[in-house]
């Protein structure tokens, strides 16, 4: 398998473990599977800690870690400039970043302050192309950059709110990004993953429910893990999907396509 997936060794950079909830730590569970060197990001000292606490905890390296918040250009720059010189060369990265003001994702989405839909476009999105421009020169052999977005990019979800445009605009990215970077054997796609409870599903209101209608309605008559989307990450990474740029890919049990 190992062969196939060609990601033994491969440097591969996950931003946004928070906890052991959180997609990105999904994601780096199959990344170790597949022999992976995993490289992580994190910005706030709490995130920090739980991720040094679960690399602990499963016997990991705690080396590999570098500070990034991707509201800051100069930050960004950094962490890119030290993993490249550290590794020198990125083979992949995976961008499970979002946030919003909790009022934005309280309030409907008509009284969305224009700080606050710059705000969240400039963490979920425009992050993304910041991340991909300061990797990239790092990424000489090619490689792979998956991003994780949700449904309430291509239809209104009330809840989701201006977190559902911010995701429309980093499913553009991801196209305008693998337009760009497809000289350089980069690709760029994003995941659309059903809804899972982690610490970003906090501020989404209604998410009992909106899980209640995915067991009723989705082909697959269940919630998707983290597992699911970890693995799928780790699909899209992989030379498996060495023929793939600029899509959207769903692990939602099939929910995208019924209704
Ligand atoms: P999470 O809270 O565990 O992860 C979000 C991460 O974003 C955290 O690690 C946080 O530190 C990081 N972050 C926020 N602002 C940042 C900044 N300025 N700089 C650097 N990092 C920052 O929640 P999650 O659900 O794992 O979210 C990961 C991604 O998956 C997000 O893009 C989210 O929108 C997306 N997603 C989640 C779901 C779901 O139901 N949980 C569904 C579809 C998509």
């Amino acid at each position: 398998m190992e062969d196939l997936l060609k990601l033994k060794g491969k440097n591969i950079v996950v931003m946004g473990v928070a906890n052991e909830r959180s997609l990105a730590w999904g994601v780096a569970k199959s990344l170790y599977k597949a022999g992976a060197n995993v490289i992580y990001t994190y910005r706030l000292e709490r995130s920090l800690g739980k991720l040094t606490k679960l690399l602990e905890g499963d016997n990991l390296s705690t080396e590999n870690i570098f500070q990034c918040d991707v509201n800051n250009d100069e930050s960004i720059k950094q962490a890119f400039t030290a993993i490249g010189e550290k590794f020198d060369v990125i083979h992949g990265i995976v961008h499970s970043v979002a946030f919003a003001h909790a009022e934005d994702l309280k309030n409907p989405f008509l009284q969305t302050s224009r700080e606050g839909f710059s705000f969240a476009h400039d963490t979920s999105a425009y992050s993304l192309v910041a991340v991909a421009r300061e990797a990239s020169p790092f990424m000489t052999e090619g490689g792979s950059i998956v991003t994780m977005s949700y449904l309430g990019a291509e239809r209104a979800i009330e809840t989701y709110r201006v977190m559902g445009v911010a995701k429309a605009a980093l499913e553009a990215s991801v196209r305008y990004l693998a337009l760009d970077l497809g000289k350089n054997n980069i690709r760029v796609n994003a995941i659309s993953a059903g809804p899972i409870r982690t610490l970003a599903a906090k501020g989404v209101s209604g998410f009992n429910d909106i899980l209640r209608t995915i067991e009723e309605k989705a082909p697959l008559q269940r919630n998707v893990t983290q597992d699911d989307v970890g693995d799928m990450t780790l699909a899209i990474l992989s030379n498996l999907a060495r023929g793939v740029t600029g899509e959207v890919i769903y692990v939602d049990s099939g929910y995208n396509i019924v209704g």
